[in-house]
């Protein structure tokens, strides 16, 4: 087959203690997903239903350097588990959803907060708050067969030596296995999907010249600086 133009490569994350890698599918992403972080973005931390957005596949990045992007003075960072998929399907049931897991790691979830701020007051989508050129540092997949299930466990993240972030896993309101039941009434999941599952409480401006570690319990830590 020939091509009018030069394909993108395969969108890929190395999969952590081996050669492999894990091609990325899409990315999806839960919103207020701890109470903390709902309520200091004004929002009723009460058991709503789930909300997802998504960013591109080619948002993930793992050169360990955030851009300061264009268009936005108030670029905030949200420290964030992520989930890989090595299966998918519609109407998973929660008591199945484990079963799709490949593997988890770390993710920077960065926002552009003022344009998100403006598209949430205008009732539009909020694409170029959250789905922009290198906005989701990441670090490599840990397989379920090396790590486990990750269900608990400390999170934290660190701007230039303070914490900024810091919460426990199973303080997530929809468990990953809900998350990955929920998602798949509205999408047909699929192996190379990787889900951000919510960030905790503490989200906050970065500069240039910032470092920030993100680290989770069983899975090491991820450094990214802001250039
Ligand atoms: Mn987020």
């Amino acid at each position: 087959m020939d091509y009018v133009i030069s394909t993108q490569p395969i969108v890929s994350l190395p999969v952590h203690g081996t050669d492999a890698k894990f091609p990325v599918r899409r990315v999806y992403c839960i919103g207020r997903n701890y109470a903390g972080h709902a309520i200091e973005m004004g929002h009723d931390p009460d058991r709503e239903d789930p909300f997802f957005f998504q960013k591109n596949p080619n948002n993930l990045d793992l050169s360990g350097e955030f851009p300061y992007p264009q268009k936005s003075s108030d670029v905030h960072h949200e420290a964030e588990l992520f989930v890989a998929l090595k299966t998918g399907g519609t109407n998973i049931p929660v008591n199945k959803a484990l079963d799709h897991v490949f593997g988890y790691g770390l993710a920077l979830d960065m926002t552009r907060r003022d344009l998100q701020s403006i598209q949430k007051k205008m009732g539009r989508p909020w694409e170029v708050g959250k789905a922009f050129e290198k906005s989701a540092p990441c670090g490599p997949v840990h397989p379920v067969s090396a790590v486990g299930h990750l269900d608990q466990g400390h999170l934290e993240l660190k701007v230039n030596g303070a914490v900024r972030q810091e919460a426990d896993l199973n303080q997530m309101i929809w468990k990953v296995p809900e998350m990955i039941s929920y998602l798949s009434e509205y999408y047909e999941l699929a192996p190379g999907d990787v889900i951000l599952s919510g960030t905790p409480s503490g989200v906050a401006a970065v500069e240039k010249g910032d470092v920030m570690v993100l680290t989770i319990d069983g899975l090491g830590s991820l450094e990214v600086k802001v250039v």
